[in-house]
């Protein structure tokens, strides 16, 4: 056991001020949250924070300069505890913690927030362009509506724990140290229900399948998740948790999905391809099942595009749409009637093009 004095790098002549600073400086330095899954550095935070809590009480630093640890021994209601646990740490030291790090983020026994669900939602490809309302399913715990969370059955009382005093924390020799944990009797609670719920058996939320509508919004695409605020499992006393709901969108081969941008690609024939004319495309509107005629320049090469600004997908939570970009693809014919192919040789001739003669069967040159 090490003297807590050089434990914190002090002198026993030491102001409060001095070693409220020295263990400042070690609980930052060992601090969990900046030493994950760093067993030596929870050990000297829990040593930092063992020997401030004696020397941090005037009566204990005392009777610790007069006597040493044996000063400290069996007097848990007069504290002196030694931590085996770093939340019981954050639940001693929580205002501390709150001026030294501006409050911690995780564990501390403040109130804790419901737990986060998760569901999956599967869309159509026009429900995520244009919004929609559908039904999710989710298992989740609820406040009891008969005790209204409070565990106890209605008229009955909720008393505070004996055991700890409703502090929800005990101190109890180990060696020469006093240590602290969560009180077995109320789990930390600090509460005990004389007569339960009926309903939910004392743990003041039971168990709850049901439907929510969860409105889509326009432009959501494949893979985002919406957030619902407050619909996760509720926890007596705290906050609920949120609902994540996930999207799965289905694709739409007439659509190819960039953000808010998608692609159509639309066939021509090489003839049209080079004089140009009409071509009548797929398009969003109307849930996706709209149609436009577009204008097919002359000359059009393959791979050439015509970009419909913002005839897209909405923008989500924002005005104005993407863009539809219509991608040419030429197609050439493979068979040719017998005049189709006349009026290609000469189209050749004309080109002054070299082209494969006629071939006769079995591939023969003819005459
Ligand atoms: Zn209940
Ligand atoms: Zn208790």
């Amino acid at each position: 056991m090490r003297d807590l004095y050089e434990v914190l790098g002090c002198d026993r002549q030491a102001s409060a001020a001095d070693l409220k600073k020295a263990y400042y400086k070690l609980a930052k330095q060992y601090h969990p949250d900046h030493n994950p899954n760093d067993k030596d550095a929870e050990d000297k935070f829990k040593e930092a924070s063992s020997a401030y809590q004696v020397l941090s009480d005037d009566d204990q630093r005392a009777r610790y300069d007069r006597f040493g640890f044996d000063g400290l021994r069996g007097s848990p209601s007069a504290g002196g505890a030694g931590f085996s646990n770093v939340e019981d740490i954050f639940s001693a030291f929580g205002d501390l913690f709150g001026d030294f790090f501006g409050g911690r983020s995780s564990g501390g026994r403040r109130q804790a927030r419901g737990a986060d669900l998760r569901v999956d939602l599967g869309l159509a490809f026009a429900e995520a362009v244009w919004g929609t309302t559908k039904e999710v399913k989710v298992s989740r715990d609820i406040t009891c509506g008969k005790c209204s969370g409070s565990g106890a059955a209605p008229g009955s009382k909720v008393e505070s724990c004996g055991t700890c005093k409703g502090k929800g924390q005990v101190v109890h020799a180990q060696g020469f140290f006093m240590v602290q944990t969560t009180c077995p009797h109320c789990r930390g609670t600090g509460k005990v229900i004389r007569e339960a719920c009926d309903e939910c058996r004392g743990k003041g939320t039971r168990a709850e399948q049901s439907t929510l509508q969860v409105s889509v919004p326009a432009g959501v695409d494949d893979g985002q998740t919406l957030r619902l605020a407050g619909k996760g499992e509720t926890a007596p006393g705290g906050a609920a948790g949120h609902l994540y709901v996930v999207l799965h969108v289905q694709g739409d081969e007439r659509f190819k999905r960039d953000n808010e941008d998608v692609l159509t690609e639309v066939g021509v024939s090489f003839v049209k391809a080079a004089l140009g004319g009409e071509v009548e495309i797929f398009t969003l509107d109307e849930n996706c099942t709209g149609s436009a005629t577009i204008k097919l320049e002359p000359g059009t090469q393959p791979g050439d595009v015509l970009v419909r600004r913002g005839q897209g997908i909405p923008r989500v939570g924002e005005s104005g749409r993407g863009d539809h970009v219509v991608q040419f693809k030429v197609d050439i014919p493979k068979k040719l009637s017998t005049r189709q192919e006349e009026l290609l040789r000469e189209l050749a001739t004309e080109l002054g093009e070299d082209v494969k003669e006629k071939r006769g069967l079995f591939g023969r040159k003819k005459g």
